[in-house]
C-alpha cells in the first residue's frame, strides 16, 4: 500500500496514524481534517475547559511518535469515490488513496429551529471554537444558564456554570439525568445529588421555544414556566458526520457507519470494502461480548482501541488479523463525582447496588441482562471497577456476590424504575 488517506484529524485518525507507523508503515500518510487546529482532546471541553482552569490552547493531543504525515487542515472531505479510489474536498481537490480510514466522528445535535438556534446565546459544546464562544459568554456573568438535556455533557456543563458560581437550571426529557446511559435508577440519585447542589434540575420537561430578537433573553418550558435566560447550552446527543459519504455506497446514516469488529467498513449489501475502514466516534459495529444491535459508542477508549485495531489490520491483515474487543468503559466528571462505567449498562434489566449508598459518598452499581452481570458504574471508587470488569468479561452471574452496601436492602430492581416508583 503507498498512500493511506485518514479522513478526521484527532483522536482516532491521530491514533491510527501513530499506530500506522508503529506497525511499520513507511508510504506516504496524508491526514485530512475539517477543523484548523491539530488534534486536541475533547473531555475537558466540558470540564476544566469551561470551568476556567484551563484554555483551550492547552489541550494538543501529546504525540507518541514522529509521523511523517501530510497535514491538510481546515480542509472539509465532502465526497468519496469508491470506484476512483478518491476523497473529495470543499475547495475542488481529490486525494486519490490505497487504504482509507473514515474518522469523522460526531457533531453536537443542533437546536432544531434555525431561527432560535442562531439567537446570540445560543450554544452547543463539541469543540474547542464552541468551547472559546461560550466561556466568553460565561465570562459576561449571565443571569442564569439553561442546559437543554441531562446526558453526560449537559450535566458536565451544568456542574462547570455551578462552578463559575451560576445559576443553572437543567432540563431533561427523560425520567431522570443520564438514564439513558445508566438507567432511572442510578441516574435518580446522580440527579439527587445535582439537586443537593443547588441545580434546578427539572425532569420529564422539554423546551418548547427559545425567545428573543436577536439575543436570547429567555424559554419557555413544557412545564408552563417562562425562564429568564442570557445563555442556553444545547445539549441534547450527537449525529455522526457521515453526510459527506452520501452516495458513495458505504453503509452510513446519521447514526454512523457500518463496520465490523476487525474496524472494516461495510457497503450498503453489508459486504466488506477493502481497504476502508471506520474508527471512533463515527464507526458503528456490533461489540462481540454482547448480544446487542449495532452501536456507535462515543467513548474516548474505544476510538484509541479502534484506532490501534484498523492501524494493525491494514498492515498485517492477510496474516494476523484483529478485532476490537476490549469493553467499553468511558468517564465522567461532575459535581465533585467521578463516574466511570463499564460494559454496557444500557443493555440492563436490572441494577443492583453493590457498594456505597446512593445517598452520599461513594457507590457502586452492577447491571444485569438475564441473569448476567453486563455492566457496572462507579461513583468515586474507580479502583474497584477492574473487578467488575472481570465479572462482565466472565459473564458472571446477576446479582454479582459483592455485597458491601451501606443500605440494609440491596435487591436488584428493574433498571428503569427509580426507588420503586415510575
Ligand atoms: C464535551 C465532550 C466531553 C467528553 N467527555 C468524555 C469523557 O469524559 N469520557 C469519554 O470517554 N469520552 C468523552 N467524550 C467523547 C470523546 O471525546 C470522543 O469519544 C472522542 O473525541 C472520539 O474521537 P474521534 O476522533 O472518533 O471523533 P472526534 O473527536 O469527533 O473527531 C472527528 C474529527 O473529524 C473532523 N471531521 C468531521 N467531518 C469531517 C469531514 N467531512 N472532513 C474532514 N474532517 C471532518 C471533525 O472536525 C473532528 O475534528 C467527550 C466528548 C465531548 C465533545
Amino acid at each position: 500500500m503507498n498512500r493511506i488517506v485518514i479522513v478526521g484529524a484527532s483522536l482516532a485518525g491521530l491514533r491510527t496514524a501513530e499506530s500506522l507507523r508503529a506497525n511499520g508503515f513507511t508510504g506516504e500518510l496524508v491526514l485530512i481534517g475539517e477543523e484548523p487546529h491539530e488534534p486536541y482532546d475533547r473531555p475537558p471541553l466540558s470540564k476544566t475547559v469551561l470551568s476556567g482552569w484551563i484554555g483551550t490552547d492547552r489541550l494538543l493531543l501529546p504525540r507518541t511518535r514522529e509521523l511523517n504525515a501530510r497535514w491538510l487542515l481546515g480542509a472539509a472531505a465532502t465526497g468519496l469515490d469508491l470506484a476512483a479510489r478518491e476523497v473529495r474536498l470543499a475547495d475542488g481537490r481529490a486525494v486519490r488513496f490505497d487504504g482509507l480510514v473514515i474518522a469523522t466522528g460526531a457533531g453536537a445535535r443542533p437546536w432544531p429551529v434555525p431561527r432560535e438556534a442562531a439567537l446570540r446565546g445560543v450554544h452547543v459544546l463539541r469543540g474547542r471554537d464552541d468551547a472559546d464562544r461560550l466561556c466568553a459568554d460565561l465570562a459576561e456573568k449571565p443571569r442564569r444558564v439553561l442546559v437543554i438535556g441531562g446526558g453526560f455533557t449537559g450535566s458536565e456543563v451544568a456542574s462547570s456554570c455551578h462552578d463559575l458560581g451560576i445559576p443553572v437550571t437543567v432540563t431533561h426529557r427523560g425520567v431522570a439525568p443520564m438514564a439513558g446511559a445508566l438507567g432511572s435508577v442510578v441516574g435518580t440519585a446522580i440527579g439527587a445529588r445535582q439537586r443537593a447542589r443547588g441545580i434546578d434540575l427539572r425532569v420529564s420537561t422539554t423546551v418548547t421555544s427559545l425567545v428573543g430578537e436577536e439575543r436570547l433573553t429567555g424559554a419557555r418550558l413544557s412545564d408552563g414556566d417562562v425562564l429568564d435566560v442570557d445563555i442556553v447550552v444545547v445539549a441534547t446527543g450527537s449525529v455522526r458526520n457521515n453526510g459527506w459519504l452520501a452516495g458513495s455506497g458505504l453503509a452510513a446514516d446519521g447514526r454512523g457507519l457500518d463496520c465490523d469488529t476487525a474496524s472494516r467498513a461495510l457497503d450498503v449489501t453489508g459486504a466488506v470494502v477493502p481497504g476502508v475502514y471506520a474508527v471512533g466516534d463515527v464507526a458503528r459495529w456490533r461489540h462481540p461480548h454482547f448480544d446487542a444491535p449495532p452501536q456507535s459508542l462515543e467513548h474516548w477508549g474505544n476510538a484509541v482501541d479502534q484506532a490501534e485495531v484498523a492501524a494493525h489490520n491494514l498492515t498485517h491483515a492477510s496474516t494476523d488479523p484483529r478485532h476490537t474487543s476490549a469493553l467499553p468503559a468511558f468517564w465522567s466528571d461532575q459535581f465533585g463525582m467521578n463516574i466511570k462505567s463499564v460494559g454496557l449498562p444500557q443493555l440492563a434489566d436490572e441494577v443492583v447496588l453493590t457498594q456505597g449508598c446512593f445517598e452520599r459518598g461513594p457507590f457502586v452499581a452492577a447491571y444485569g441482562r438475564r441473569g448476567s452481570t453486563v455492566g457496572a458504574v462507579a461513583v468515586n471508587s474507580p479502583r474497584v471497577l477492574d473487578g467488575y470488569a472481570a465479572l462482565v468479561t466472565q459473564r458472571a452471574a446477576f446479582p454479582p456476590a459483592i455485597n458491601a452496601t451501606d443500605s440494609p436492602v440491596a435487591r436488584p430492581v428493574p433498571v428503569t424504575v427509580s426507588g420503586g416508583k415510575p
